[in-house]
């Protein structure tokens, strides 16, 4: 750690939804009002969107870059999801965990066991949509998928669900503004936890218990 690192590591979030129940949506509005936490920019193998921007919304690669990304040992987690290749590099979520910023990975539920396994105290958050009904309006109303992909989310919605009991919270995205109200309130609970606050509030406590001595 260098003079200038802060001494709070940043907390390393996982974000899994089924597709098109707002997963996106709500971290994008979650970084308007939370401050020092950034979104972790994967590799996917998938054709990008109409929307998307290469080095902004996915890193786009061949399979055969992903392939030797995985023997490089690059990434700290990855899947294959809807017959597509996705991962998360390691090197630039550790550099901004070491800058003291909390990092929000967007990730399906095979890579949020992964990232569980080697980093034990992330948090993991689970989205479910409010109803079947409203996931396809949700799927379709985004107008990004052809039909044969949206059949195949819609398909593996379920199975998807399943594993909310594998999180540490669960947020129902019915309400767009209560759910992103619901994050940010998970992300403040955090940053007040009690070995956080010890080194953010180090001066005030400092002043605090200047005159306790050795009070049991
Ligand atoms: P959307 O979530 O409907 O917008 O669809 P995407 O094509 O963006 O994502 C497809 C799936 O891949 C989702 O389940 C994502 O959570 C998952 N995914 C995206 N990036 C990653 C990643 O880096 N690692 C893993 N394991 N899954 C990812
Ligand atoms: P995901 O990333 O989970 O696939 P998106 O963020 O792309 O989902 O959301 C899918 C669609 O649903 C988008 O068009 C988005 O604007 C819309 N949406 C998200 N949350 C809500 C909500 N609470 N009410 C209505 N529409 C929503
Ligand atoms: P989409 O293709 O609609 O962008 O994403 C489809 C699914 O892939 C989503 O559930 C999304 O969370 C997941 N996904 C996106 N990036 C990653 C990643 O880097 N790793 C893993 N494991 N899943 C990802």
């Amino acid at each position: 750690m260098t003079a200038n690192t802060p001494a709070v590591r940043g907390t390393l979030y996982i974000v899994s939804a089924p597709s098109g129940a707002g997963k996106t949506s709500l971290v994008a509005a979650l970084l308007e009002s939370v401050t020092a936490v950034e979104v972790s920019v994967s590799h996917t193998t998938r054709t990008p969107r109409a929307s998307e921007v290469d080095g902004q919304h996915y890193h786009f690669v061949s399979a055969e870059t992903f392939l030797g990304m995985i023997e490089d040992g690059q990434l700290l987690e990855h899947a294959k999801v809807f017959d597509n290749f996705y991962g998360t590099a390691l090197a630039s979520v550790d550099e901004r965990l070491d800058a003291g910023v909390d990092v929000i990975l967007e990730i399906d539920w095979q890579g949020a066991r992964q990232v569980r396994a080697a980093v034990p105290d992330a948090h993991s958050i689970f989205i479910l949509p409010p109803s079947r009904d409203e996931l396809e309006r949700r799927l379709r109303g985004r107008g990004q998928d052809e039909e044969d992909v949206i059949q195949r989310r819609l398909r593996d919605a379920e199975s998807d669900c399943t594993h909310f009991r594998e999180y540490d919270y669960t947020v129902v995205n019915a309400d767009f503004d209560q759910a992103v109200r619901d994050l940010a309130c998970i992300f403040r609970a955090n940053r007040l936890r009690t070995v956080e606050q010890e080194i953010r509030s180090a001066s005030t406590i400092g002043n605090l218990l200047a005159g306790a001595h050795g009070s049991a």
